[in-house]
């Protein structure tokens, strides 16, 4: 296969351009660095196979190659970075899938979105089936991630009936695990990080709400049997274990053996209170389920962490 990434260089994007590398495919990693690096993917620069572009995807992208997938990643996906960017998190989202799907038309290629748990906004039903429509603040802080990935879908729609484009949807609930970048502001890395740094833990509320946390290998295995199976309606990818920030919180302070506190800061506006997904589909359609528990993804993304944080 020829396949194109945008945000390869990212957490999630650096995982796919590894697995595809070792299947034997051809990737063309694009990645403005804004917030993926350089460090995620320099182990591929020296396969032939491997070919990084620097380019922010908001913008028209020419790939000369015929190519077969192309999965558009490229996205500020983390609340710091979307609430400090909301533009061109608007425009990755959304300029960003114009510009993907203009791509995968033009080559007759598949064209995979990388979809979120956030089109569901603070949800109303639980836990968050596909069928949900979510419940969503159009103009609140986050409706720059939010609107643009609903807008995304919308886009991805659009193609899929005018020009019968091969779609495949993805709403990723909340991953974790090694190549989130120390600064990336989201809960695990966050505690993980202060943790080892022996600061205290920074809760936002009283941290009763939850989140469902899924270790990245488990996600992109879902991911490759999505390319796998005939099915272009979205599909939600997440581990349905529940956790709330407080059970995190002491997780990561029991793995660590860590004697920092934990700090309360106010709740910031439309976080959501419950998150879980409803994965059915994906058991059925996909024969998937993850298969690591919380403690030990855990275990792995700390280890990464103190090899981020020594060097
Ligand atoms: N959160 C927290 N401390 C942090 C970062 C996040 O208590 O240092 C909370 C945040 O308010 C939210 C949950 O943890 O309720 C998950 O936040 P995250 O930024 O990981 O992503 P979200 O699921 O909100 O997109």
């Amino acid at each position: 296969m020829n396949i194109l990434i945008t945000g390869g260089a990212g957490f999630i994007g650096s995982h796919l351009c590894g697995r595809f590398l070792e299947r034997g495919d051809s990737v063309i990693c694009a990645d403005n660095f804004i917030t993926g690096s350089k460090d995620n993917v320099k182990e591929f620069l020296t396969n032939s196979r491997f070919r990084l572009i620097e380019h922010d995807i908001s913008t028209p992208l020419y790939i000369e190659e015929k190519l077969d997938w192309v999965f558009h990643f490229a996205s500020l996906a983390s609340p710091k970075f979307y609430l400090g960017y909301p533009i061109k998190t608007l425009k990755s989202g959304l300029l960003g899938a114009h510009n993907c799907l203009g791509i995968a038309k033009a080559h007759h290629a598949k064209l995979f979105l990388a979809s979120t748990s956030e089109i569901y906004g603070d949800p109303l039903v639980h836990p968050q089936t596909e069928e949900y429509w979510g419940n969503v603040n159009t103009i609140g802080p986050r409706s720059c991630y939010d609107e643009s990935k609903r807008g995304a879908e919308a886009f991805v729609y659009a193609y899929h009936r005018e020009h019968e484009l091969n779609v495949r949807v993805v709403r990723i609930f909340n991953t974790y695990g090694p190549f989130m970048a120390v600064d990336d502001g989201r809960v695990v890395s966050n505690f993980v990080v202060q943790a080892l740094k022996k600061q205290d833990l920074a809760i936002y509320g009283k941290g009763e709400q939850t989140r469902s946390f899924c270790y990245v290998d488990d996600l992109v295995r879902g991911i490759l049997r999505m390319m796998e199976v005939d099915y272009q309606l979205p599909l939600n990818l997440g581990n349905p274990v529940e956790f709330k920030v407080i059970e995190l919180a002491r997780l990561v302070l029991k793995l660590l053996k860590s004697r920092s506190q934990i700090k309360y800061f106010p709740i910031p506006e439309d976080d959501p209170k419950q998150r879980k997904p409803d994965i059915t589909k994906a058991k059925t359609l996909l024969d998937w389920q993850p298969s690591i528990p919380l403690e030990e993804g855990l275990v792995k993304t700390i280890e990464y962490f103190k090899s981020k944080i020594k060097s």
